[in-house]
C-alpha cells in the first residue's frame, strides 16, 4: 500500500474518459450503457505457528462498460485507463451486446431509477491503511502466541487480518454519477489440535474465513483476538478428548449467532436471488425452491422468524449509498413473521416481476459485470433475552457453535451442516461439551420450528467476504445480522437409514 485511495469524489480524469465510453456506445447504437471505474486496494497477512506466513497485497484499478443494444448486453472491460482504450472497450462492449442479441430470447428491459449525482464513504474511525504494516501484525503475533502459550501441543495455530478499500466511480447514459469509497476490516484466530485418530479446528470470532466489516481497524481490536486466544487454545484440545455428539435423533438446538448467520446466508439469501429464482444464474449458483409463484404466500418458516433485505444497516458488508446500477440502498422484508414477501433484484429481474428494483446488483472489482448479490440479509431480533437467558428456558437440547461444514442442494432445500463445538443443555445449563455436532433439515420445516431468537442485545452484524456466485466466479461480501436461535425437533447427527 504506498498509495492512499483517491478521496471520495476525487476521480477527475476517469470522470471525462467514463463520459466518453457512454458517448461511443451511444454513438455505436447503445440504447443503454454505464461505465464503472473501480479502484481496489487489499492486504491480507497471516501469521502461522508464531511467524509471519504469508502477506499478500493488491492494488488494482480499471472500468467496465455494461451496454444494450439490440435488446442485448454487452459488457468489455480494460485495466488500460486512457482515451483511447475508453473508445476500444466501449464500442467491444457495443460489438458483444449486438452479437448476443442473435440468440436473445427477450429484449433486455429495465425498471426505471431516478439518476442521481452522489458521492458517499463508509465511515470509518481507524483507518488500516494509515498504520504501519508493523502495529497491523503485532495484533497476529500476540494472539498466535496467547494460544500457543496457553496450549503448546496445538498442531497448527493461525491469525490472520484482510483491510480492503474500493473506490468507485459510477456514470449511466441515464445521467448518473456516483462516488463511492468503501472500507473493511476482517481478522481471525484458530487452533488445530490433532490426537487419537481426531483432527479438530476452533476458530474466532466466526467460522474457518474471516469475520469481517464495514469498518476501519477498530474492527479488528473490537474482537479481543488476544484475549479469547486461550479459550480457543483450550477448547480445541479439549474436543480431541471430548465425547461424540449424539447420533440420529431429535431434539432442541440452539444455534449461536455466527451459526444462525451462516444458515440465513445459505437457506435464505441464496434462494432470495431473483436471478435464481427466474432460473437465469442456474450456473454455479443454482436455482431456488422460493419460485416467483411462492412471494406472498409460501410459509418459510415461523411467527418468530422474520427477515431484512437492508443496504443501510451500518457495519454490514452488504452496505453502500447505491449499488452498482445506480439504484438507492433500500430497507425491505424478505420474510415477514415467517411468510416469504421479498426478493434480492436487479433493474432487469425486477421488471420482469412489475416492481422497482431493491438494489442489490454488486460486481467484483472491475471486470466482472454486477450480479444480484445479498446485500445484508438479517435475522431479526426477538423476544428471548441472552443466550444465557434462552439456553436457561430449555430443558433439554444441543447448544451449537461456529461452523464447521455445510452442504446444501441446488434450490437452497436440504441441508446438513457441521459446527465446530457443542455443548448438552440439560435442565437449562450448559453441562458436557461435545465434538463434530451435525444437524439436517429442509429449509422452511427447520424455520418453521424456530420458537425463540435471542433480543438485541446479541444481535450482531456478522460478515461474509468469500461468498461466490456467477461464471466466471465472483467473489461477493456479505452481511448477516443474527442472534442465537432456538430450534425444536432437529435431526441431529448422521441419519442412519
Ligand atoms: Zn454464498
Amino acid at each position: 500500500m504506498h498509495s492512499a485511495a483517491p478521496a471520495t469524489g476525487a476521480f477527475g480524469s476517469e470522470r471525462d474518459l467514463g463520459r466518453r465510453a457512454l458517448d461511443t456506445a451511444r454513438t455505436r447504437g447503445a440504447s443503454y450503457a454505464d461505465v464503472r471505474f473501480v479502484r481496489r486496494e487489499v492486504e491480507d497477512a497471516q501469521v502461522k505457528n508464531g511467524a509471519l506466513e504469508n502477506v499478500d497485497r493488491v492494488d488494482s484499478l480499471g472500468f467496465g462498460v455494461r451496454a444494450i443494444a439490440d435488446g442485448a448486453w454487452g459488457f468489455a472491460a480494460s485495466p488500460v485507463v486512457t482515451g483511447a482504450e475508453a473508445d476500444r472497450v466501449a464500442a467491444l462492449a457495443v460489438e458483444v451486446a449486438r452479437a448476443s442479441a442473435l440468440t436473445k430470447r427477450d429484449a433486455a428491459r429495465l425498471a426505471p431509477v431516478q439518476p442521481v449525482t452522489a458521492t458517499w464513504r463508509s465511515p470509518v474511525a481507524k483507518d488500516p491503511f494509515a498504520m504501519s504494516f508493523d502495529d497491523r501484525l503485532a495484533l497476529l503475533l500476540r494472539a498466535d502466541a496467547a494460544m500457543r502459550a496457553q496450549q503448546p501441543k496445538l498442531r497448527t495455530t493461525r491469525a490472520a487480518y484482510e483491510i480492503w478499500r474500493e473506490s468507485k466511480l459510477f456514470l449511466s447514459s441515464e445521467g448518473a454519477d456516483i462516488a463511492q469509497t468503501i472500507t473493511e476490516t476482517g481478522c481471525s484466530i484458530s487452533a488445530e489440535s490433532v490426537g487419537d485418530g481426531e483432527q479438530q479446528v476452533r476458530s474466532y470470532p466466526a467460522s474457518g474465513g474471516r469475520s469481517q466489516g464495514q469498518f476501519g481497524w477498530e474492527f479488528a481490536e473490537r474482537w479481543d483476538l488476544v484475549g479469547n486466544a486461550p479459550r480457543i487454545a483450550d477448547e480445541a484440545m479439549a474436543l480431541l478428548t471430548a465425547t461424540p455428539c449424539p447420533q440420529d435423533l431429535r431434539t432442541t438446538v440452539i444455534l449461536s449467532g455466527n451459526q444462525t448467520m451462516l444458515q440465513v446466508h445459505e437457506s435464505c439469501g441464496h434462494p432470495i436471488e431473483l436471478d435464481r429464482a427466474l432460473g437465469t444464474e442456474a450456473a454455479f449458483a443454482g436455482t431456488s425452491f422460493l419460485t416467483p409463484d411462492t412471494l406472498g404466500s409460501l410459509r418459510y418458516g415461523s411467527e418468530a422468524v422474520s427477515m431484512r433485505i437492508d443496504s443501510t444497516t451500518p457495519g454490514g458488508l452488504g452496505t453502500f449509498a447505491y449499488d452498482d446500477e445506480g439504484v438507492p440502498a433500500s430497507e425491505g422484508w424478505a420474510v415477514k413473521d415467517g411468510l416469504f414477501v421479498g426478493y434480492l433484484m436487479s433493474r432487469e429481474t425486477a421488471a420482469a416481476l412489475g416492481k422497482a428494483s431493491n438494489g442489490t446488483m454488486r460486481a467484483d472489482g472491475w471486470a466482472r459485470l454486477p450480479l444480484i448479490r445479498m446485500t445484508n440479509v438479517s435475522l431479526m431480533p426477538g423476544a428471548a433475552g441472552t443466550l444465557a437467558d434462552l439456553v436457561a428456558d430449555t430443558d433439554e437440547g444441543i447448544y451449537m457453535d461456529t461452523n464447521r461444514s455445510w452442504s446444501i442442494d441446488d434450490r437452497r432445500f436440504n441441508f446438513q451442516f457441521g459446527t465446530q463445538i457443542g455443548w448438552l443443555i440439560k435442565g437449562g445449563k450448559l453441562t458436557e461439551m461435545v465434538r463434530n455436532p451435525t444437524y439436517t433439515g429442509i429449509t422452511p420445516e427447520f424455520w418453521g420450528s424456530c420458537d425463540a431468537v435471542c433480543s438485541d442485545s446479541e444481535w450482531f452484524i456478522w460478515g461474509t467476504p468469500n461468498c461466490g456466485k456467477g461464471q466466471p466466479s465472483q467473489v461477493g461480501h456479505t452481511g448477516h445480522g443474527a442472534a442465537p436461535a432456538r430450534f425444536r425437533n432437529v435431526r441431529v447427527g448422521v441419519i442412519r437409514a
